[in-house]
């Protein structure tokens, strides 16, 4: 590797020994620096221009010396994911395709969502995928049809809203960030946590704890060891009211049982202000019962949580049928008149495959390149968002 840096053997780096300087954490980066004979201020001069300017280029940090620049050039890598195009969905949804460097494909989708229509605010959650692929096999899922290809890089992970924030039109800001894209975050640990330390430091993406939320099937180690680390929100991927119905659905159930998975959720120290999500994929004839909404009940006894349940997304290639909207609403007033909170999802971006469980099939040639022209978001600009 270039000379210099031999104190710390880097994760990630490109051939040539230059390291992928968006996967440093602050305290490596300041360690990196000082080791080429910097003073430890440039490191967060350096760390100002990466994640709140947004820069492409060294060249780009004006308020570094000329001679900082070109070392900063010779010894680390801005990396960027290369933007492949942007699908546009009626109801505002945008769902962007990106080229990792080797050319494997992810996405990630931009969801609008009026919360006052009055006020005409809203939130703007990104949903970021934090694997290539999946190695989970969710029998429902898309993604999961892809195996794992590999995990994706914390500049990877950063780059998705750290890319589409710099060509939304202005008076856009993403707000939330869900990791709920392609992949079991979880199962990128490392990467992950490298991630949400840069989305959650001030003088990284700056954004509030309140406002990230984390998914997974139900890593009960890992969920553990992100509680303890980090306090931003836990969403579990539930989609059962036995261990027998969740078997056929989710592998990982044979690994970490439902009852050890449900114990874990009692036992996690979680903030009094917040609660745990439990997100409910919910299958015509399979889950959708009133039995299966009085077993949910039960489950839920002792964890702060709230349940958000989903409608099957449709698509060609499973024989799997979404329950109508009557059914879904005898379910949630079951849980809600029983103490449970629970809301009905909104299916979103179903038109461009940006859905739930649909992520990771989408055809390039098919979509328009990035560009202004594409990104306005007409739903935000009409105030009104349709919903099914
Ligand atoms: S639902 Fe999530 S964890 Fe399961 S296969 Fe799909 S992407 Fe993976």
């Amino acid at each position: 590797m270039a000379g210099g840096l031999s104190a710390r053997m880097p994760r990630f780096a490109d051939p040539d020994g230059r390291v992928d300087i968006k996967s440093l954490s602050f305290d490596e980066l300041t360690a990196d620096l000082v080791a080429l004979g910097s003073q430890k201020f440039r490191a967060l001069q350096v760390w100002k221009w990466l994640w709140q300017k947004k820069v492409r280029d060294f060249a780009d940090m004006t308020n570094v010396s000329k001679e900082w620049r070109a070392k900063l050039a010779e010894h680390f890598v801005i990396y960027e994911l290369t933007p492949v195009g942007v699908l546009t969905s009626v109801d505002g949804t945008r769902k962007f395709l990106w080229h990792t460097r080797e050319g494997q494909q992810i996405e990630s989708v931009l969801i609008p969502e009026i919360v006052d229509p009055e006020e005409g605010g809203g939130r703007l959650t990104l949903c970021v995928s934090t694997q290539v692929g999946c190695a989970m096999a969710c029998t429902f899922c898309l993604t999961g049809d892809l195996g794992l290809k590999r995990h994706l890089k914390p500049s990877e992970i950063i780059n998705q809203p750290v890319q589409i924030a710099r060509i939304l039109p202005e008076g856009e800001r993403i707000t939330n960030v869900v990791m709920m894209g392609m992949g079991e975050p979880l199962h990128n640990y490392d990467n992950l946590v490298a991630a949400l330390r840069v989305y959650l430091d001030e003088h990284g993406l700056g954004l509030s704890h309140r406002r990230v939320t984390v998914s997974t099937v139900g890593l009960v180690p890992a969920m553990r060891k992100l509680t303890e680390e980090l306090p931003v929100n836990l969403a579990v991927s539930l989609n059962a009211s036995t261990e027998e119905q969740r078997l056929k659905v989710m592998p990982i159930t044979k690994k970490w049982s439902m009852a050890e998975l449900l114990q874990t959720c009692r036992d996690l120290p979680v903030h009094h202000h917040k609660r745990i999500t439990f997100e409910y994929v919910m299958m015509a004839g399979f889950n959708d019962s009133i039995e299966d909404a009085a077993r949910i009940v039960k489950l839920m006894r002792g964890i702060r949580s709230k349940v958000n349940l989903i409608p099957y997304n449709e698509n060609p290639s499973r024989d799997i049928r979404r329950p109508g909207q009557e059914v879904a609403k005898a379910f949630q007033h079951h849980l809600v008149t029983r103490g449970v909170q629970c809301s009905i999802r909104a299916t979103r971006g179903k038109d461009i495959s940006a859905a739930c469980g649909q992520l990771g099939k989408a055809d390039p040639s098919t979509v328009a390149i990035f560009g202004p022209a594409v990104l306005p978001n007409p739903a935000l600009a009409d105030g009104a968002l349709p919903v099914d």
